[in-house]
């Protein structure tokens, strides 16, 4: 995918303050310092338009893009913060349940995992929301850098492990990632093309609430 065109559009938290962009959307989730920046970063071949957060709890807000005008990616806050307040948590919870419920342009979530943890609770409660609403999840090892190529079997075993437990007893197919040599943004682009094609979701009738 050549990225010709890469834009912030703004950061909101309710639903009525989200960008009417009608165009298809991508979300990326994932622990506080998996990687998640630095993987939009390197998928859009921009050096700092998505900023490498540091603070906890300062980027509680979803962060809306487009690229080359005809998808949107939105880059939601990190979770799993070891010190964040109980009402912080909630109010991630909130803000995170409201979008993935209400955003009918929403064709995918891109899940990071860092490839040298094994899946928490966090991880995999996004997981199972994914699940619950119906959205898909692509699933990423992220910093596959860190595990020389020979050892990936052995070393991605248990979290693989962890992942099947709420995939029905398989693993899915998770694509390796890293940042640093580009390994893998080839097939991640390949599967964002493909999940944007999905059309709009019908959306649960149930209220979203602000
Ligand atoms: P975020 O908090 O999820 O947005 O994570 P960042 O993108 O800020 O990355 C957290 C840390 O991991 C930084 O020190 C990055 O340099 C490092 N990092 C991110 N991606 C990679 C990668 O693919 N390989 C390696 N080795 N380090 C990475």
């Amino acid at each position: 995918m050549r990225v010709f065109k890469a834009e912030f559009v703004k950061s909101a938290i309710k639903p009525e303050h989200y960008p009417k962009l009608n165009l298809p959307e991508i979300a990326f989730a994932g622990r506080s310092n998996v990687g998640k920046s630095s993987l939009i970063n390197s998928l859009l071949g921009r050096k700092g338009l998505v900023k490498v957060s540091k603070s906890p709890g300062k980027t509680q807000a979803l962060n809306f893009f487009t690229v080359n005008d005809s998808l949107s990616f939105v880059d939601m806050p990190g979770y799993g913060f070891a010190s964040v307040p109980e009402k912080l948590r909630q109010s991630w919870g909130h803000m995170v349940e409201n979008y993935l419920k209400s955003r009918a342009e929403l064709q995918a979530v891109i899940a990071l995992l860092d490839c040298r943890r094994i899946p928490n609770d966090d991880d995999l409660n996004l997981l199972g929301w994914l699940s619950e609403f119906g959205i898909p999840a692509i699933p990423v090892f992220t910093k596959i850098d860190k595990i020389p190529k020979t050892h990936r079997l052995r070393e991605l075993k248990e979290p693989k492990k962890v992942l099947a437990e709420v995939f029905g007893g398989t693993a899915p197919h998770t694509v390796m990632y890293s940042a640093l040599s580009g390994e893998g943004k080839k097939e991640l682009w390949h599967a964002i093309s493909k999940a944007a094609g999905g059309g709009k979701r019908s959306l649960p009738p149930d209220d979203v609430e602000g």
